[in-house]
C-alpha cells in the first residue's frame, strides 16, 4: 500500500466513512459513480473495481466491457452533503483501465493526462482557472425544474433582492469542506444567475474540480428545493452562462511562462504563440468547449458571449481577453467554453492547440479594441475576423477537418465524440418547436 493510499484509510477511520463513490465521467461530461462499501477500499485502491464499460456512453462495446476504477488517492473527500451523524460518504475521482489493465485511452481524465504529458515534455505545467456561471431556477409543486429564476437580482446586488446569497454562501461552505479555495463569488448579471470562482490550480486538477464544483452546486440547490442548470442558454434573450476559462504555463522552475514585463500586455513571445494557436483552432475545439446544440445559443451577438476569433486587452467581445495581470499572474481568459462542457476534453482541446501554437510558432495578429459585436461584415473582412461556428453541427465539421484537435481527442473520443454529437445535431433538426408553432401553425 502506497503512503497516499495509507492516507485515505486513515481518512476513512477518523471521518467515520461508510460508503465510498467512485467517480468518473463518461464522453459527456456526466458524472458516474460506483458506490462501494468503506471496507473495500483498500482492495479498490489496489485493485481497482471492475464495472460494464459497455453501459457507459462514448466507452466500448459489450464484447470489451470489463474495465476497472482505479481511484486517484490524491482525490479524497467527503461529501459534506452525506456526511449526517449515522456514517457519512466520500468519494475518489477514478482512472480507467481496459481488460489488459493498460490506461483506457477513451477515458475522459486520461485524454487530459496525455495532453498534459505533452506539455511536459515540452518543459510546461498548465494552470487553469475556470469561471462558471449557473442559474437558480424555481421547480413546480410537482417538484420538476422549471425556468423562474429564483430572485431577481442583477450583476454584483446584494439581498434581499439577491435572494440566493444564502443559497450561495452555504454552497461555499461545502465547497470549502471539501478543499476547495474560493476566491470571488457574486450574481451574475440575469436573474437567478450566479458565478463563484475557485482558485486556479494544474489543469487536471481543475478539471476534477469542476466536475465536483457542479455536483456540489446542484445538490445544495437541491435541498433549497432549486434547480442549479449550467445549461448554457436556459432563457431566450437574456445572458447565457459561459465558463471563462484563465490559462496560464509553467515552466520547469516554476516561472510563468506566459509573463513579459518588456511587453506592452506583458505577455512573452510563448503567450502570443500559444494565443495564436488556440485562434487557429478555435472552430473546431468549439465542438468541444462547447457541446450542446443549446451553447450556440449562448454564442450570439450582445450577452458578453464571444463570437469573432480574435483577442483583445478591453473588450469583451472577442474570444480571448487578456486581464491586466503581469508576472506570477500574466494569463489569458478564452471567454467561449461553456460549464455544460466535459471538463477533462475541453481542457485537452484548449491546451493542445496552444501547444500546437508554441510549435508552429503561430500568430495571434493584433488586439481588437473596438466592440467587434459593432462591426459589420465588411469591416470584419477588413480586420480578418472570423466567426465561430453558428451551430453544433458546423462545429463538429470543424473538428472533424482538425487534426490537432482530433489527436488532442484520442483515436477512441475522436471517433465517438463526433459521433455522438452528429447524431445530437440531426436528432435537434427533425424537432418542430414552439416558435415553429407560434410562428407558423396560424399563418399558412
Ligand atoms: N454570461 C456571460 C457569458 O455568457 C459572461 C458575463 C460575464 O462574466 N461578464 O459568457
Ligand atoms: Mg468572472
Ligand atoms: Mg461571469
Ligand atoms: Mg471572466
Amino acid at each position: 500500500l502506497s503512503a497516499d493510499d495509507q492516507a485515505v484509510l486513515d481518512r476513512i477511520d477518523e471521518e467515520d466513512i461508510d460508503f465510498l463513490r467512485l467517480q468518473f465521467t463518461d464522453i459527456l461530461g456526466v458524472v458516474k459513480n460506483v458506490s462501494i462499501p468503506a471496507h473495500q477500499a483498500e482492495k479498490a485502491l489496489t485493485e481497482g473495481i471492475y464495472f460494464d464499460g459497455s453501459s457507459i456512453e462514448g466507452f466500448v462495446r459489450i464484447q470489451e466491457s470489463d474495465m476497472r476504477l482505479i481511484p486517484d488517492p490524491e482525490t479524497f473527500a467527503v461529501l459534506p452533503w452525506r456526511n449526517d451523524g449515522d456514517g457519512g460518504a466520500a468519494r475518489l475521482v477514478c482512472d480507467i483501465v481496459d481488460t489488459d489493465g493498460e490506461p483506457f485511452i477513451g477515458g475522459p481524465r486520461q485524454v487530459l493526462k496525455s495532453v498534459l504529458a505533452e506539455a511536459e515534455e515540452m518543459g510546461y505545467s498548465v494552470s487553469i482557472g475556470p469561471e462558471p456561471e449557473f442559474f437558480l431556477f424555481e421547480k413546480d409543486d410537482e417538484g420538476n425544474a422549471t425556468t423562474i429564476p429564483h430572485d431577481n437580482g442583477g450583476y454584483f446586488d446584494l439581498a434581499p433582492k439577491d435572494l440566493a446569497s444564502d443559497v450561495r454562501k452555504e454552497i461555499i461552505f461545502t465547497l470549502e469542506k471539501m478543499g476547495f479555495e474560493i476566491e470571488a463569488s457574486h450574481h451574475e448579471v440575469a436573474e437567478g444567475q450566479h458565478e463563484i470562482n475557485f482558485k486556479y490550480d494544474d489543469a487536471l486538477s481543475t478539471a476534477d474540480n469542476i466536475v465536483t464544483f457542479r455536483a456540489v452546486v446542484r445538490a445544495v440547490a437541491e435541498q433549497h428545493d432549486l434547480h442549479a442548470t449550467f445549461m448554457p442558454k436556459p432563457i431566450a434573450e437574456i445572458n447565457g452562462s459561459g465558463m471563462h476559462t484563465h490559462i496560464s504555463l509553467f515552466d520547469e522552475d516554476g516561472n510563468n511562462a506566459f509573463a513579459d514585463d518588456a511587453d506592452e500586455f506583458n505577455l512573452s513571445e510563448t503567450a502570443y504563440q500559444f494565443m495564436g494557436g488556440l485562434l487557429n483552432h478555435a472552430p473546431a475545439f468549439t465542438a468541444v468547449t462547447n457541446p450542446t446544440v443549446n451553447s450556440y445559443k449562448r454564442l450570439v451577438p450582445g450577452y458578453e458571449a464571444p463570437i469573432y476569433v480574435a483577442w483583445s486587452d478591453t473588450n469583451r467581445s472577442a474570444l480571448i481577453r487578456v486581464p491586466d495581470a503581469a508576472g506570477v499572474s500574466a494569463r489569458f481568459e478564452v471567454r467561449s467554453p461553456d460549464p455544460s462542457c466535459n471538463p477533462y476534453l475541453a481542457l485537452a482541446t484548449l491546451i493542445a492547440s496552444g501547444l500546437d501554437g508554441i510549435k508552429n510558432d503561430a500568430d495571434p495578429g493584433d488586439p481588437v479594441r473596438e466592440d467587434i459585436y459593432e462591426f459589420d461584415e465588411q469591416k470584419r473582412e477588413e480586420y480578418g475576423i472570423e466567426t465561430l461556428p453558428p451551430n453544433l453541427g458546423r462545429a463538429v465539421e470543424a473538428l472533424e477537418d482538425d487534426d490537432v484537435v482530433l489527436d488532442a481527442l484520442g483515436p477512441h473520443t475522436a471517433e465517438k465524440f463526433p459521433e455522438a454529437k452528429n447524431q445530437e445535431f440531426s436528432e435537434y433538426l427533425t424537432q418542430v418547436s414552439q416558435w415553429e408553432e407560434d410562428r407558423y401553425l396560424e399563418t399558412f
